[in-house]
């Protein structure tokens, strides 16, 4: 018998999570080739009083590993022990993946394109069935952690759809990144599947594949959890809302090599950059020629490729188109500054 005032427990795959109580299940998806189960892990953490149902994913790509980090710093945050509502916390989607440091399943599909999935389709398919059934579906709101692909580098960003309802442009605010983007939602990806399911999805993109990097981490620990803070998931005032509104972009465009080459950066990823602006220089290994990589369009550096070989026509600078170019430098450099001192990290760096 419920007492009270006390909540329902949480159900989820044949486990019974009663009212402040905490539990760590694999999700079962079947045998693999060498006759070991392969799971889904996932964390559930029930709050003892009524609130939202919120994940938080990483990994869908398997070599996206950055988000693994900054969920495990959010799970252990001594303000689980007040958590108001549900969180299910899903560190690595892409388990063959992230053991194979690929992107892709061992079927060499991406799991972000094989949303809603199905049952009886591919590996792909049916791993984006069950997490889209079994956690998606099951929440209000969720946040899927990536980073640029390998051998690029993405500057802290947050991403939404362009027909984003007010209450996710505040969730995005909240989230506290340099920058938010709005994009189209891609057939087959997660965020679009959600959507049409009513579930509100942000995206946060930073650092690159196979690595961690502080600044990165901090910005995802933060986001997520002012984010749950701004859900009602906390007891009020328990996270500090970010200082500075992020630099705001509705469009972004790819510098890409107009030859093969060698490549010498002179911008990197936070930079600024006006119209016109040279931010490379692109030359044979003879340096008989030389060509300059210039901005078409004033704005912020989002991401870079890491490698200084170039073919042509690869993507060398990915840049969010912005206005105001003084008033979005303050802006980066006080959210930079932030980080360093920002009350959440005091101590070991661990929440
Ligand atoms: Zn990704």
């Amino acid at each position: 018998m419920l007492q009270k005032n006390q909540r329902e427990p949480f159900e989820i795959a044949d486990t019974v999570i009663g009212p402040g109580q905490r539990a760590t299940i694999g999700i079962s998806l079947g045998m693999l080739s060498n006759h070991v189960p392969m799971e889904l892990p996932i964390r559930v953490i029930h709050g003892k009083r009524p609130g939202p149902t919120f994940f938080v994913s990483a990994a869908v790509h398997g070599d996206e590993i950055l988000g693994i980090e900054i969920i495990r710093r959010v799970l252990q945050s001594p303000l689980m022990e007040k958590l108001r509502g549900t969180l299910i916390a899903v560190p690595i989607v892409n388990g063959p993946g992230f053991i194979a440091h690929s992107r892709y399943l061992p079927d060499r599909r991406d799991l972000n394109r094989s949303f809603p999935g199905s049952e009886r389709g591919s590996m792909a398919a049916r791993l984006a069935d069950t997490f889209l059934r079994e956690i998606v579906l099951r929440c209000e709101t969720g946040i899927d952690l990536h980073t640029a692909a390998l051998h690029r580098t993405n500057f802290p960003q947050l991403r939404f759809d362009n027909s984003a309802t007010e209450r996710l442009r505040a969730l995005a605010d909240a989230f506290g990144a340099p920058v938010t983007i709005e994009s189209s939602l891609r057939t087959g990806s997660l965020r679009e599947t959600a959507k049409r399911n009513g579930v509100e999805m942000l995206l946060y993109e930073a650092g690159e594949a196979l690595r961690f990097d502080e600044f990165s981490i901090r910005i995802g620990v933060r986001g997520v959890m002012s984010v749950m803070q701004q859900l009602g998931m906390f007891p009020a005032k328990s996270v500090s809302p970010p200082r500075r509104k992020p630099v705001r972009s509705k469009s972004s465009y790819w510098v890409r090599a107009p030859e093969g080459g060698i490549l010498r950066m002179n911008r990197t990823t936070g930079d600024l950059v006006e119209t016109g602006e040279a931010i490379a220089v692109l030359s044979d290994p003879f340096g008989e020629y030389e060509v300059t990589i210039t901005a078409e369009a004033a704005g912020v550096i989002i991401g870079r490729t890491n490698l200084p070989t170039v073919n042509m026509g690869d993507a060398l600078f990915h840049i969010a188109r912005t206005g105001r170019l003084a008033q979005a430098g303050g802006k980066i450099e006080a959210i930079t500054d932030e980080m360093d001192s920002h009350p959440l990290f005091d101590e070991d760096e661990v929440i």
